[in-house]
């Protein structure tokens, strides 16, 4: 044990994931950008982003059960974590090969059409990442997990302390590799992101492979991880209505988390185009590069983490502190706040205009309140909530919200008003930004509404757990 009392394990895990997260959130820094600056338009980017960072979500279910049935967690996170590695070196093959946009005389941008090599390598590239992600990040959420007792009071701040480490690297990611921000004149820049990306992911998976040993024990010194469930529990365990009541409120949670991501995600897509064409980035003279608004959620999460832990504490102590599920309920409620204020900001605001960056930064910071109030309670719970036995993939499932949600995230972005007529489920006109803002008020708000009034029932449900 640290001297803090966590095991030292926390501490090993919180950087691997940090090295991770920089390696994911450094590219997608500069993956729209980079696909919109040679290869697509901005509606195909829109939905490959979808596509992609939906995917990234989806294979946890995979790698999870493979964890839990066959490789144990410590062998899935290091063959995950060579995965990806492989596939931000695939990106940054992609663009090296790359050739520069066409620009007509009207002044409008044409990718140019000999970069199939690019586009091979760009897939190529996702599908390991994909894949990739799939082994790696359920894996490391449950070990987070098995480092303690199962009833220990500390698996919260555990989750806390971890999603900080998530949230420090999804900060640098963007920072280092938005440097290489490249553009149309010049998109073979971007190859020194993907590599830098790579790199990192690599130091990472050695680091962990040397000191895993040492490190990963639980608190009586048992290595954690290095077989699956099903060689460590010899009898087969049949659920009982107490398990399959806790499945069910993770699964009915997950539903509607799904609203939050796919509202929140618009990070790395609508509110990066945004953020490009129609904030006004100069500070003091010096123009701050678009990606690297990605960053300041992140950001926020590392300063507001621990003001948000003590604030929970406070309200323990005051005999108030929302149930698990009503945190989800406000996590929601101040996405759809933090829409309502940069609606309220781009009202009258006429296209090309560019407005202050204080609505991007306000929405950032509301949004990231209520990611603090969803994002590691909801980890925490799933943790809490799964029978031993499917640790992984229930953590899967938990993910597996995040696939449905950047997908929808990639389809609702597709709305961004971009000159051409858009239609929101096929009838209702989105003319101005205003009005797409107001899509996610509305998507969020209502989920927030309902899961707060389903919330008694869950916590009933949640007993015992
Ligand atoms: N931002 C967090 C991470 O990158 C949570 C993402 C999610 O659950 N969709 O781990």
């Amino acid at each position: 044990m640290s001297k803090q009392g966590h095991p030292r394990g926390l501490y090993l895990l919180f950087v691997t994931e940090m090295a991770e997260r920089f390696s994911y959130y450094g590219m997608r820094a500069v993956f729209t950008l980079y696909m919109v600056s040679a290869l697509f338009t901005m509606e195909s980017a829109s939905e490959i982003y979808g596509y992609y960072t939906g995917l990234v979500y989806f294979t946890p279910l995979l790698g999870g059960y493979v964890a839990d049935r066959y490789w144990g967690n410590r062998r899935s996170i290091i063959v995950g974590g060579l995965l990806m590695a492989l596939g931000q070196f695939l990106l940054f093959l992609s663009a090296s090969f790359v050739q520069p946009s066409i620009q007509t005389e009207g002044g409008t941008i044409n990718p140019a059409i000999d970069n199939q090599l690019s586009i091979v390598f760009l897939m190529g590239g996702l599908f390991f990442l994909i894949l990739g992600n799939g082994f790696f990040k359920p894996n490391i959420a449950t070990m987070v997990g098995s480092l303690y007792r199962p009833d220990d009071k500390m698996k919260d701040s555990a989750f806390t302390i971890f999603y900080m480490g998530v949230n420090v690297g999804a900060t640098l990611g963007p920072l280092v590799c938005g440097i290489f921000e490249g553009d149309y004149l010049n998109p073979t820049r971007f190859q020194w992101a993907f590599l830098c990306a790579s790199i990192v992911m690599l130091l990472s998976i050695l680091l962990f492979s040397a000191l895993k040993n040492k490190y990963i024990v639980t608190y009586d010194g048992i290595q954690v991880g290095t077989k699956p469930f099903r060689q460590v529990q010899v009898e087969k365990h049949q659920l009982t209505a107490k398990e399959k009541q806790h499945i069910a409120v993770i699964f009915i949670i997950a539903l509607f988390v799904i609203f939050f991501w796919a509202a929140y995600e618009q990070a790395g897509v609508s509110l990066t185009y945004f953020a490009d064409q129609q904030t006004d980035r100069n500070i003091f003279g010096w123009e701050m590069p678009t990606s690297y608004f990605q960053s300041f959620p992140a950001i926020f999460v590392v300063l507001l983490a621990p003001v948000m832990s003590m604030l929970w504490e406070l309200l323990r102590r005051w005999g108030c502190e929302p149930s698990s599920p009503m945190k989800q309920a406000i996590g929601l409620a101040l996405l759809s706040l933090g829409y309502l204020f940069i609606a309220f900001g781009v009202k009258d605001v006429s296209d090309g205009t560019k407005v202050s960056m204080m609505w991007l930064t306000g929405l950032y910071f509301i949004h990231t309140l209520g990611e603090l109030s969803l994002s590691p309670i909801g980890l925490s719970m799933v943790s809490r909530l799964s029978p031993g036995h499917l640790a992984g993939l229930m953590m899967g499932i938990w993910f597996l919200s995040s696939a449905f949600s950047n997908i929808l995230a990639g389809q609702l972005a597709v709305l961004y008003p971009d000159g051409s007529p858009k239609l929101l489920l096929g009838f209702i006109p989105i003319t101005s930004l205003h009005d797409f803002f107001m899509v996610f008020v509305f998507m969020s708000g209502i989920a927030a509404i309902l899961l707060a009034l389903l919330t008694p029932l869950l916590n009933r449900m949640m007993k015992d757990a």
